[in-house]
């Protein structure tokens, strides 16, 4: 019997990360992490009868704990809550699905305490890469990608066995569906509101993943994680638009073989191979019918009109703190422009901007990544207070 701590239980992952287990029926809950949906995290408690939740602040804590007092469920709350239920041995496997750089200690803990993570988290590798390397090595812990293009590479690097891996691997090939906007150039973008990029065609995703997906930015974030997670450079890694998100990504190897994993469109196959892997097992309703599809098309993504995923590339070249610098920039801007303050292109100036002024720390620790999150952050605010 599997023992799983969900963190970020009732987000778009962490949902569907609940209806696996509910489907596979051999796991058992053992801690719910979540940030202030009480409501939903209620549910959840009863459906699932974990031994721990934790929530955002104390504030959710106390309002959760009135709505749950007549069940078992301990809660505890904030930032230490989350890596303590990441750490605690009473679970062996923790999905990290916090949205942000808020699921970086958590997912470290898991990993310090020799976890599995099914990491949903994209900040945690693009952030603290080196230090999360680190410490697998010294514990040992799996860390499986749940993010639907970083599984596909993961799928098809399991054709190369792991010790021909760093010499027979060439590129990895990520697909991005291009988001609501493809085809547009910048001048056709300066108009965008929230409500049009909130719309993307293919995927169900949170807001803050939706924008970063029609700016690009999220195959920037994506490019720097698999940079990371692969174990290659950044220009090892390339990006092709594919509309119809079947192929959901590839790898090259050395002598030219390309292997695709494809699938329809639904992160239900990826959170659930990060739990059964190296098994798989049977899912509902998801045969891909390719004579229906008939055409899969590939391009290249437009770096010039998409600043952000240029950017990323650029902050991948850097290093050290720079793409965590890029993250945190890219986290507060997104905020201002969900809130309306700002407009869609200004999300990319804001990105440039905080770059040029970051001189970079060298091989960063825990601590320089989160002073390097918040520089980021507040620089976005003092360009936002000169506009
Ligand atoms: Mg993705």
């Amino acid at each position: 019997m599997m023992k799983l701590t969900v963190l970020g239980s009732t987000g778009s992952i962490g949902t569907q990360t609940l209806e696996v287990v509910q489907e596979q029926g051999n796991i058992t809950i053992e801690a719910l992490g979540a940030g202030r949906n009480i409501k939903l995290l209620e549910e959840q408690i009863r459906k699932f009868s974990p031994r721990y939740a934790c929530v955002a602040d104390s504030e959710a804590a106390k309002e959760l704990q009135i709505a749950v007092a007549d069940t078992e469920t301990k809660v505890i709350s904030g930032a230490d809550g989350m890596e303590e239920l990441a750490a605690d041995p009473a679970s062996d496997t923790v999905v990290g699905a916090i949205v942000g750089i808020a699921g970086l200690r958590s997912s470290l803990a898991a990993v310090k305490a020799g976890k599995r993570l099914a990491l949903a988290n994209k900040e945690t590798l693009v952030t603290a890469g080196d230090l999360i390397r680190r410490a697998r090595k010294e514990s040992g812990a799996e860390l499986i990608p749940v993010d639907s293009e970083h599984s596909a590479v993961f799928q098809c690097l399991e054709a190369i066995s792991s010790e021909r891996r760093k010499a027979e691997l060439k590129r990895v090939i990520l697909t991005a569906s291009g988001g609501p906007f493809v085809g547009k150039k910048a001048d056709e973008l300066r108009d965008v509101t929230p409500e049009k990029a909130l719309k993307h065609p293919n995927w169900e995703m949170g807001a803050k993943i939706t924008i970063d997906s029609a700016t690009l930015m999220n195959k920037g974030l994506e490019v720097l994680e698999a940079a990371q997670l692969f174990d290659v450079t950044v220009d090892q890694v390339d990006v092709l638009v594919h509309r119809q998100s079947i192929v959901h990504s590839m790898i090259e190897t050395i002598d030219g073989a390309v292997l695709a994993q494809m699938g329809v469109p639904d992160m239900k196959l990826p959170i659930q191979y990060a739990l059964t892997y190296p098994d798989r097992r049977p899912m509902q309703n998801n045969t891909l019918n390719l004579a229906e599809i008939t055409a899969l098309t590939f391009e290249k993504p437009d770096l010039e009109t998409f600043r952000p995923l240029a950017l990323a590339y650029d902050a991948g070249r850097m290093g050290h703190t720079m793409p965590c610098v890029i993250n945190g920039a890219n986290e507060a801007a997104v905020a201002l422009f969900l809130q309306k303050k700002i407009g869609f292109l200004d999300i990319f100036e804001m990105l440039a901007k905080t770059m040029q002024a970051h001189e970079v720390i060298k091989n960063p620790t825990l601590t320089d990544i989160i002073e390097a999150d918040r520089w980021a952050r507040e620089m976005v605010m003092q360009n936002f207070a000169r506009k």
